[in-house]
């Protein structure tokens, strides 16, 4: 398959930026929600995370050009080689249900928690909450997300045609927009929409210990983690005790996995 992977991910990438910034310009859900400060931050963040990913383990863990049209390994390769479009159905679907567990567990395992909760203590919710995230979490789910695909046989490139095929989804689920209730309803049916995945930023852990989803609400509603929302967003976002400027700042959401500490399902309880 003849793509230039690089400059389809940029693409996609930043025409998703320009569109879903426009919405929440058009469509917001809470007027005046601008914090170009907010906006920073976790620009920077993102930064830093590709930034290390790529200085520790190379662009977004592997080039994945030189993995298009290869498929040297896994289950799927050592049955039968299926055709491309039922690799790349097979791979959409599956790497969904990976990320879907990976974001499971880390909500429960001590040590993946220590990285997701920089995701999760945003305190508010717009665009950029997509990119907030530390970087060894983008580092972890990486592997994982490589290690299920090599394990499995869906060719690399998959993983690539997926990443850039759900990034408008991925904008669209933390942005600050209200899209119109019958858009929204039709949508979840088979998708995380901004208002379920909403619920999943809640500060209260019921709430976010529910739509783990990244893209397909099917896992959800399949494994009993589905949570109907009950309003467009929840009363507050964030993580308890993790709200104080001390975990916003870029050097607070570094450190975040250091400061926090958890008991067995007390995940939020922090140390200072
Ligand atoms: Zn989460």
């Amino acid at each position: 398959m003849l793509i230039d992977y690089e400059f389809a991910f940029y693409s996609v990438m930043v025409t998703s930026i320009i569109v879903v910034f426009w919405l929440e310009a058009l469509l917001p859900l809470e007027p005046d929600n601008w914090d170009l400060e907010h906006l920073g931050r976790n620009f920077i963040i993102w930064l830093l995370a590709f930034a290390c990913a790529d200085l520790l383990v190379g662009y977004y863990l592997v080039d994945i050009q030189l993995f298009i049209g290869q498929q040297p390994f896994g289950v799927f390769y050592w049955l039968a080689p299926p055709a491309d479009w039922v690799l790349i159905l097979l791979g959409l679907i599956l790497l969904d249900l990976s990320d879907y567990l990976f974001h499971r567990i880390s909500h429960h395992s001590r040590f993946l928690w220590r990285l997701h909760a920089v995701h999760h203590s945003d305190i508010r919710l717009d665009i950029s909450t997509t990119l907030r995230g530390h970087p060894f979490e983008l580092i972890v789910s990486n592997f994982w997300k490589f290690g299920i695909a090599l394990l499995l046989g869906v060719p690399i490139w998959v993983i690539g045609f997926r990443e850039i095929f759900i990034f408008p989804f991925i904008f669209l689920q933390h942005a600050n927009v209200k899209l119109p209730a019958r858009l929204e309803k039709a949508l979840g049916y088979v998708l995380i929409t901004p208002v379920i995945h909403r619920l999943h930023h809640s500060i209260n852990r019921e709430e976010h210990d529910s739509n783990y989803g990244e893209f397909l609400i099917i896992w959800d509603k399949l494994f009993g983690s589905f949570r109907i929302p009950e309003s467009l967003r929840p009363e507050k976002y964030g993580v308890k005790n993790l709200e104080s400027d001390s975990y916003q700042t870029i050097d607070g959401m570094l450190l975040t996995p250091l400061k926090i500490y958890h008991h067995a399902g007390l995940p939020q309880i922090t140390k200072e």
